[in-house]
C-alpha cells in the first residue's frame, strides 16, 4: 500500500451534525482508506449510538455529562467496542490520541476551539469547518498548527474551492505566487430578493430555508444575515494570508461557483460543483489524492445560466460589521463571533426579531474596543465579554447561546 493510500484514523468532532454526516458518508464509500477512530457530540446521544454501531470506533465523547452517561449504558447493552469519555477534557482526549492523524473540526460555534486547538498542538491533520476557531483565535490557531507541525485543510466549501485553486505548495503569500485577489462566493441567502420591509417579520423557519445548502441552523441564520460570509472572509484572511482589500465577495445565487483565486496576469482559477459538502470533504479527506464522493455530476447545460452580483450593504450590514472587526483586529471578530451566537440563539427562540441580530452584533461591537488576543485564556476571555455584552443588550440573562 502506497503512503497516499495509508488507512487514516479519524476523530469526528461534531459527528452528529450536518458536517458529520456528510463527512461520515463519504468515509463509508471507502473502508479501504478511511476507519472512524472517535465520535464527538454535544448531547445528542441516541444519533451517536447509530453511529456507534455502524462505525465501530475506539472512543466516543459527548459534552454532556448526563448523555454520556446514558450513552455508556446503551454502549455496555449493545456490548460495542467503545469507550465513552465526557466533558471538555473528554473532546480535547480524543482530538489528541495518538493513532489518530485526521481530525475533523465540525463543532459549530465557539466551542469548537478548545479541541480544535489541541489537535493543532497534537500536529494532526485537521479537516476545518468550525470557521469561529479562526474568527476567534485565527494568531493563536495559525501559530498552534506551525508549532505543532499540524496541516490545516479547509473545508468551508468556499476555502476548499481556493485552496484548490491556488498553487500547489502555497504557504500563505499572496504577491510571492502572483495572486491579486481571492474572490468569495455568496448564494445571498433567503433573504436575497425579499424587500427590505418585510425582514423584520422573518422567522426562523423562513431564515433557515436555505435556497441551495441544508446545514445546521445556525449557520443557516448566518447565510440569511450573510454573517457567515462576513466570518469566511476573517476565516480566507488568516488560512490564506490575504489582507481585507484582497478579499471580495460577490453573490452567486446558483451556488456552483464555490469561489475564485484571480492572478496578477488577469487569470481567475475556480472551482465548480454541485452544492454538496461532501465535495469539499472528500477532496479533504483523500488530499492530494482524489476519491468519488458519491456526488452527481455537474450539468453546466442544463444549468443554462450562472449569476453574480455585488451584495447590497443595507441589505446585509452583518457583512460589513465582520469586515470592520477584521479591520479592528484582535479581540474585535471574537467580539462579534460571540454576539452574534447570542443574538442567532435569541432569533432562533423567538426572542427577537431578525434585524435584531445585526443590531446587537454591532452595538456590542460599538462597546467593547479591540484588545490583543495572544492566547487561548484571550480569545475565551473575548468571547465571555462578547456574551455578557449581548446578553445584556437583549435584557435576557438566560439566552443560553
Ligand atoms: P450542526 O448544528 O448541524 O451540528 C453541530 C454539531 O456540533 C453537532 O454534532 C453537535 O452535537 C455538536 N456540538 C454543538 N455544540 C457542541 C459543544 N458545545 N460541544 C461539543 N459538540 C457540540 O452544525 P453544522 O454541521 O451545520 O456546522 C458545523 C460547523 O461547520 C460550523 O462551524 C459551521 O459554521 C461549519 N460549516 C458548516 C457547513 C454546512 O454545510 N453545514 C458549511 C461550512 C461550514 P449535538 O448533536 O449533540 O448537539
Ligand atoms: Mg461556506
Amino acid at each position: 500500500m502506497s503512503s497516499a493510500q495509508a488507512l487514516r484514523r479519524i476523530t469526528i468532532l461534531g459527528a452528529t451534525g450536518s458536517i458529520g454526516a456528510s463527512t461520515l458518508d463519504v468515509i463509508a464509500r471507502h473502508p479501504q482508506r478511511f476507519a472512524v477512530a472517535a465520535l464527538c457530540a454535544n448531547r445528542q446521544w441516541q444519533p451517536l449510538l447509530e453511529q456507534i454501531a455502524r462505525f465501530r470506533p475506539a472512543y466516543t465523547a459527548l459534552l454532556d455529562a448526563q448523555a454520556a452517561g446514558e450513552l455508556a449504558a446503551a454502549v455496555r447493552r449493545e456490548g460495542l467496542p467503545t469507550s465513552v469519555l465526557c466533558g471538555p477534557q473528554g473532546l480535547c482526549e480524543v482530538a489528541t490520541l495518538p493513532e489518530v492523524d485526521t481530525v475533523v473540526a465540525a463543532i459549530v460555534g465557539a466551542a469548537g476551539l478548545a479541541p480544535t486547538l489541541a489537535a493543532a498542538r497534537a500536529g494532526k491533520t485537521i479537516l476545518l469547518a468550525n470557521k469561529e476557531t479562526l474568527v476567534l483565535s485565527g494568531s493563536v490557531f495559525i501559530a498552534a498548527v506551525s508549532a505543532g507541525g499540524a496541516t490545516l485543510l479547509p473545508i468551508d466549501s468556499e476555502h476548499n474551492a481556493i485552496f484548490q485553486c491556488l498553487p500547489p505548495g502555497y504557504a500563505g503569500s499572496p504577491e510571492e505566487r502572483g495572486v491579486r485577489r481571492i474572490l468569495l462566493t455568496a448564494s445571498g441567502g433567503p433573504f436575497r430578493v425579499t424587500p427590505l420591509s418585510a425582514l423584520a417579520r422573518a422567522t426562523p423557519e423562513e431564515a433557515c430555508a436555505h435556497p441551495r445548502w441544508r446545514m445546521g441552523r445556525k449557520i443557516s441564520v448566518d447565510s440569511a444575515t450573510m454573517m457567515n460570509k462576513g466570518l469566511e472572509v476573517i476565516e480566507a484572511h488568516w488560512l490564506f494570508g490575504a489582507r481585507r482589500e484582497q478579499i471580495d465577495v460577490v453573490i452567486h445565487p446558483e451556488s456552483i461557483v464555490h469561489s475564485l483565486v484571480e492572478y496578477v496576469d488577469g487569470s481567475v482559477l475556480a472551482q465548480l460543483g454541485n452544492p454538496d459538502m461532501r465535495t469539499p470533504i472528500a477532496q479533504a479527506l483523500a488530499w492530494p489524492s482524489r476519491v468519488a464522493a458519491g456526488v452527481s455530476p455537474l450539468e453546466l447545460a442544463q444549468i443554462g445560466a450562472l449569476h453574480f452580483a455585488a451584495p447590497d450593504p443595507a441589505r446585509f450590514p452583518c457583512l460589513g460589521l465582520a469586515c470592520a472587526a477584521l479591520d479592528a483586529g484582535g479581540s474585535a471578530p471574537a467580539t462579534l463571533n460571540a454576539a452574534n451566537e447570542v443574538a442567532v440563539a435569541a432569533f432562533l427562540d423567538r426572542g427577537i426579531g431578525f434585524l435584531d441580530i445585526a443590531a446587537v452584533c454591532a452595538e456590542a461591537l460599538a462597546r467593547l474596543p479591540a484588545r490583543p488576543v495572544s492566547s487561548l485564556d484571550d480569545a475565551l476571555e473575548a468571547d465571555r465579554a462578547g456574551r455578557a455584552v449581548a446578553r445584556e443588550l437583549l435584557g435576557r440573562q438566560a439566552v443560553s447561546a
